[in-house]
């Protein structure tokens, strides 16, 4: 199966997905995972019409990306692992989003960078930055926020930021990699519940955003509600973690 094929047949599994949850298919993005994957996939993506890619780590970031987002406009960079304080200044730069923003002191030093960034007059600096809060719903991951004021804190700096081009979007999580449907189902209903919360608290953040869903539990993510899948194996197939 080609990686055109593979996004063919995910795109029909979200709509399939939309329509049991009684939702439209364009309320639910496609996001392609490509970590561990090389540049040319990237590209075999972007000719089947996908333009949003999720990568995990900063280095691999900056060694497939700047070329791909300087050779097309429409390509966008999601960084949806764990970030190193120490990191953010190299990823900056290049992501328009992202979506493992998981404690105070990410935030503020993502919005310290983005601000020098903007001074300097950082030619490849993306127009908009969307963050997107991830929380800790299941058991087995070890990422995301875990206390709910800490979360509150972070929204606040991050909404004051708005003046550098910074948008509080929402927010991610990973559920419990386990075959039990309803632990899987119970992680994601427990973000939408936050969300739902954390919206009429922040009315002037936009926090629309639920990205939540990977390859194994797509299908479960879209009927709790996620408005943005990440999925990598599904296209691209098998990582080699050598
Ligand atoms: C790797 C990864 C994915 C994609 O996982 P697949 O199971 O390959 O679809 C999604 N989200 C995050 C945060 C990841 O690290």
């Amino acid at each position: 199966m080609s990686i055109a094929d593979n996004i063919s047949r995910v795109r029909a599994e979200i709509e399939a997905a939309c329509v049991r949850a009684g939702r439209t298919p364009d309320s639910v993005r496609l996001l392609a995972v490509s970590k561990f994957h090389p540049k040319e996939s990237v590209e075999e993506a972007v000719a089947a019409g996908l333009y949003a890619f999720g990568e995990n780590r900063v280095q691999e970031s900056i060694q497939k990306f700047p070329d791909l987002l300087a050779q097309d406009s429409r390509i966008e960079l999601h960084l949806i692992g764990s970030l190193q304080r120490n990191k953010v200044k190299q990823i900056v730069p290049y992501a328009s989003c992202i979506q493992s923003v998981d404690r105070f002191e990410l935030a503020e030093e993502i919005i310290k960078q983005r601000k020098k960034l903007l001074e300097a007059g950082c030619a490849t600096l993306p127009a908009q930055l969307k963050l997107l809060f991830e929380v800790h719903t299941g058991e087995e991951s070890k990422s995301g926020f875990t206390d709910e004021n800490e979360l509150r804190r972070t929204l606040e700096i991050c909404s004051l930021a708005s003046n550098t081009g910074i948008t509080c979007s929402g927010f991610m999580t990973m559920a419990p990699n386990t075959t039990d449907e309803s632990l899987i189902r119970k992680s994601f209903a427990s973000l939408r519940c936050l969300s739902d919360r954390l919206r009429q608290e922040f009315p002037e953040a936009p926090l629309r955003e639920l990205s939540m869903g990977m390859s194994g539990d797509f299908g479960i993510a879209i009927e709790e509600g996620s408005t943005m899948v990440r999925i990598g194996t599904a296209i691209f197939g098998q990582r080699n973690y050598d």
